[in-house]
């Protein structure tokens, strides 16, 4: 049974919805499908479904489905906490990574990216307040961290990224994002050219793109629901 077309479809659909809704360009909020802990052949039941951005929180995990889906042409985006000691891995084989929060962890990932391919996408992880992680950088941080970044050639500094604590009430999930967007706003006003707002995930897609998201996370929309512990 094959339900991973139809729930795409369904998740494309509460994006088109929500676009529309809230004023927003149709396709001006693109999909990434979070495949953690799927197995490589529900990644490629989402590419023959038309999917081409993957998200992964896991490097070993990950570098075994980028290695098995070599020949198909997708974009991977690395989203789970970074360790330094495995930068390398990140550097080489993902087309964005979305979870830097500190300094060391960005220059070690410039130091490392290939010189054949182009500069690494990244995204400041930040910790507004109420996330459930203790992950991300404090947002008066941002401003000084952005500015460095932003000079490390091999790195292209894309945006900003949250996980906020899940909350069921429209209004209430709105708050963090709408955060992040101020945020975003005076980096630009800064003149850091930011085209990305990385937030969104199942549960609170629509409260994110009402606030500004041009980049969704969906997981259990897409693959249904993950067993609970991670692998
Ligand atoms: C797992 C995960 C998601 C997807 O969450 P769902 O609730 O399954 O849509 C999005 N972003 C990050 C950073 C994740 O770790």
């Amino acid at each position: 049974m094959d339900t991973i077309d139809q729930n795409l479809e369904q998740i494309r659909q509460r994006i088109r919805a929500a676009e529309q809704h809230f004023g927003r360009p149709a396709g001006s909020v693109s999909l990434l499908a979070v495949s953690k802990t799927r197995p490589t052949q529900d990644v490629l039941a989402a590419y023959h479904a038309g999917q081409r951005l993957f998200g992964e929180s896991y490097v070993q995990e990950a570098l075994e489905k980028i290695e098995a889906l070599k020949e198909y042409s997708l974009e991977w985006h690395f989203i789970g906490p970074v360790q330094s000691n495995k930068t390398k891995h990140l550097a080489t084989h993902f087309d964005w990574v979305h979870s830097v929060d500190r300094f060391k962890i960005a220059q070690r990932l410039n130091d490392q990216r290939p010189g054949n391919l182009t500069p690494l996408n990244i995204c400041l992880q930040i910790n507004v307040s109420g996330e459930a992680s203790k992950a991300g950088a404090q947002p008066e941080a941002v401003p000084e961290l952005a500015r460095a970044i932003a000079e490390l050639p091999r790195l292209r500094l894309r945006g900003l990224m949250a996980i906020p604590a899940r909350h069921t009430e429209f209004a209430t999930q709105r708050q963090p994002f709408h955060r992040l967007r101020v945020l975003q706003a005076q980096l630009i006003d800064a003149g850091l050219p930011l085209d990305t707002l990385s937030m969104g995930m199942t549960n609170d897609l629509e409260a994110a793109i009402a606030e500004g998201s041009t980049l969704v996370r969906v997981g259990a929309g897409i693959f249904g629901p993950r067993a609970a512990t991670a692998p």
